[in-house]
């Protein structure tokens, strides 16, 4: 029993050793890939990091720094390099990757470089950091907005140079600085030069917005700021006395009615009938009012001026004659003594007076292809939005062409200019093939009408 034990025993052993032979090399290969894999995703991690520990803040942002990392990340992947300064000091680097087909439009690929100062002691991880966590998780400011994004456009670029893939059209990526300020020394600039028109740009993406569910989120149009001050005047008068008209009282009548206005938007969107980019927003920004004491305020006298600020954010689709209307009629009426002026009025049309939105319907390859791209890459997409602030795509759009809004995070809290902004390594990886996909679709896209033409001539 024992030896016919051991003879069995040994029979295994031996068919355990022959099948151990026989997986070693699966086994060597496999982990040989794994190895490379994480090698080729530690790098490409690495390098993010490097982008999110230049401290390119507001308000001096490092440029310089930023420049000659982007520079040197362009060497590395053979790509054509200029920069380009509208305002000194104000650097917008342009990569190209030249197209085969020179005749047909380039795409653009735009990302800022600056982002939000941050209350470092506010922070979990330093905002410089990049510190990664046990989930993965990347904690730096400009992690989601969007440092991410432009490196991701890079990464992209790796991948399909490492496939051997060639472009039909151009590609462009510009690196611009100041968009956390307006973007008037970048992109605003640069959306009306020369360099801007011999780059032929038929189709531009920007950044998105992190998404806290598995749908990506793109968006077609941005609200428009229009930062509102009114001022109301009356008669000075006793802090006891009680009289029409006095500039507080009348001041007051306005911010009620403004606020009921605001308050009606809201509920559109607390009841889920609209979404946030769809409504007028109005918050209230700043109040002036009262006569100065060495204690403070003067308390017995009601003053003979007021005035509130607002800012209030428009989407192209609102009605902008009845909200001016609403504005000179009920806001700041001059029955009231009230005036107003705008610090900064945004407009909601293009150059040629179409209103600033980007097609979503099969008007616009760009969009379908977009979708589809995102869709094999096994991303997923929501309902088309409207950004609810401003980004540099509308000074694209006022240009006349069409830009989209898109920064692959999906299952990611929104966390962009908020304190511990983390975007997850996974996350930003999935990304990266989503740009392969995105840019192998949009390079490669010839419109129907170019191919049948010949045919046509037939
Ligand atoms: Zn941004």
């Amino acid at each position: 029993m024992e030896k016919e034990f051991n003879f069995h025993h040994q029979f295994l052993l031996h068919r355990l050793l022959l099948f151990s032979l026989l997986l070693f090399p699966v086994l060597i290969n496999s982990t040989t890939t794994t190895t490379s894999i994480q090698h080729e995703q530690s790098e490409i991690i690495s390098r993010f990091q490097q982008y999110l520990r230049i401290n390119t803040a507001q308000p001096s942002p490092d440029y310089e720094k930023s420049t000659q990392f982007l520079l040197t990340q362009a060497e590395f992947l053979s790509l054509e390099s200029q920069v380009v300064e509208f305002v000194k000091g104000k650097p917008l680097v342009i990569l190209k990757w030249p197209g085969s087909d020179l005749s047909l439009p380039s795409i653009l690929l735009n990302s800022h470089t600056d982002v939000v100062p941050a209350e470092h002691s506010k922070w979990v991880h330093p905002p410089l950091g990049a510190n990664i966590d046990e989930q993965g998780n990347i904690f730096a400011r400009g992690s989601q907005d969007m440092k991410c994004v432009g490196m991701q456009y890079l990464e992209a670029i790796r991948k399909l140079k490492s496939y051997g893939f060639q472009p039909k059209r151009s590609l462009y990526l510009t690196f611009v600085p100041d968009e956390e300020i307006g973007g008037h020394d970048g992109v605003e600039k640069f959306a009306h030069s020369d360099v801007f028109k011999s780059m032929n740009v038929d189709i531009v993406l920007d950044e998105g917005l992190a998404s806290p569910n598995e749908n990506y989120r793109l968006f077609y149009a941005e609200r428009t700021p229009w930062w509102l001050v009114i001022k109301s005047t009356g008669a000075p008068g006793h802090g006891a006395k009680l009289y029409d008209n006095s500039a507080m009282e009348n001041l007051f009548k306005s911010i009620e009615i403004i606020r009921r206005f605001r308050a009606s938007q809201f509920d559109l969107v607390k009841a889920g009938l609209k979404a946030e980019g769809d409504i007028i927003s109005v918050n209230m920004a700043s109040l002036k009012a009262g006569t100065p004491s060495p204690t403070g305020f003067v308390m017995n006298l009601q003053p003979s001026e007021a005035e509130a600020g607002f800012d209030i954010r428009v989407p192209p689709t609102a009605n902008v004659e009845s909200l001016e209307k609403r504005l000179a009629e009920e806001w700041a009426p001059a029955s009231r003594n009230m005036s107003f002026e705008f610090k900064q009025k945004g407009t909601t049309v293009d150059y040629l007076g179409r209103p600033l939105i980007t097609a979503t319907d099969s008007s616009n390859p760009w969009w379908t292809l977009l979708e589809e791209a995102i869709k094999k890459a096994n991303g997923k997409v929501g309902k088309p939005e409207i950004f609810p602030a401003a980004t540099d795509s509308r000074y694209f759009r006022q240009v006349g062409l069409p830009a989209i809004g898109f920064s692959p995070m999906a299952n990611t809290p929104v966390l962009l200019h908020d304190h511990n902004e983390f975007l997850n390594q996974g996350e930003y990886l999935k990304g990266n093939d989503v740009y392969v996909s995105i840019i192998e679709a949009y390079a490669s896209y010839t419109p129907p009408g170019r191919d049948s033409l010949p045919r046509d001539e037939l």
